[in-house]
């Protein structure tokens, strides 16, 4: 009788438990992201050097040779030839395994969550993955040229207003729309939906920097961070805009200390906080869209007691 116990609502939970946790299709996705990773890589560095992205093929910046296939393993190569160019001995930069291990951990902390964790469809997964690797290339162009390249928002924001569209359980799965509708037509609301979050990350961030900018007299943050968070909008809605906005600043803390600090530059990339904070609030979703329902709550309150 004891066995009962497992079960729950019909649901064997050992099944579900064992499900949530399998290994083969985790270290699958993180072979799957650390490819991925490799070609994000070439992206850091070629988009903002205006390179085509498909041709040539993969070389050393120093002297030029071609990078041949087993020097081109993600992470592996790396430790292998030790950090150096097989050619020339220069160092290769510690971004390339990095980034190829980030993204490879990425794919399968989405992956647990959403698909084996969260049973979601695979489209949810696939616009999460299609936005990190957006925020991965914005943030180590950002850190290296502080720049956030439009090549990446350009093609981001109508793609997130796409993506809302063909996959619009995105936002219905955020609890934007539940029990509303616009326009009666759902993926038209999706796509509305997809538009406010855009609208609602890409002002916040404008509003502080004209703040900045009146407070600090030169500045305080970029155009291509507004762009950014206007991408990243559009793909999580806004409530999760309003979460990563507020989030961000405390990333930025923990970072500017040490920075301020040690270094020169007052500049301070703003685009790795936001894309940090945007994978925090995306992966703790409920957690924060229960956070933003609750104020929203508290505020009708106050505005309907004033009323009374
Ligand atoms: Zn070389």
């Amino acid at each position: 009788m004891k066995q009962l116990s497992f079960y729950k609502g019909g649901v064997d939970i050992r099944k579900n438990l064992l499900d949530a946790a399998d290994p083969s299709s985790l270290s699958l996705f993180f072979v799957v992201g650390l490819i991925v990773g490799s070609f994000l890589n070439v992206c850091i560095y070629r988009i903002p050097r205006k390179k085509s992205l498909v041709s040539p093929r993969s070389f050393c910046p120093n002297c030029n040779t071609p990078i041949g296939w087993y020097a081109n393993i993600p992470v592996l190569s790396y430790i292998f030839l030790l950090g150096r160019c097989r050619a020339c001995k220069a160092k290769i930069p510690i971004r390339y395994p990095l980034v190829e291990l980030l993204t490879g951990y990425v794919f399968v902390h989405l992956y647990y969550v959403f698909i084996q964790y969260r049973h979601e469809s695979p489209c949810i997964f696939i616009c999460y993955i299609a936005l990190c690797c957006a925020l991965i290339i914005s943030t180590f162009v950002d850190l290296e040229l502080l720049v956030i390249p439009n090549e990446v928002t350009f093609v981001g924001i109508p793609l997130a207003l796409v993506l809302s569209v063909i996959c619009p359980g995105l936002h219905d799965a955020q609890n934007t729309l539940r029990n509303f509708s616009l326009t009666g037509i759902y993926r038209l609301d999706t796509l509305i939906a997809s538009t406010i979050g855009m609208l609602t990350g890409g002002c916040l961030i404008f509003l502080c920097s004209i703040l900045g900018k009146w407070v600090f007299k030169k500045d305080a943050m970029g155009l291509g961070d507004v762009k950014l968070m206007g991408m990243i909008g559009g793909i999580t809605g806004w409530k999760l805009a309003v979460s990563i906005f507020f989030v961000a600043p405390f990333f930025g803390l923990l970072m500017a200390v040490p920075v301020l600090l040690f270094k020169k530059s007052h500049l301070i990339p703003y685009g790795p906080f936001l894309s940090l904070a945007a994978l925090v609030c995306i992966v703790m979703q409920d957690y924060f869209i229960g956070l933003v329902n609750m104020y929203v709550q508290l505020f009708a309150v106050l505005f309907s007691g004033f009323h009374s």
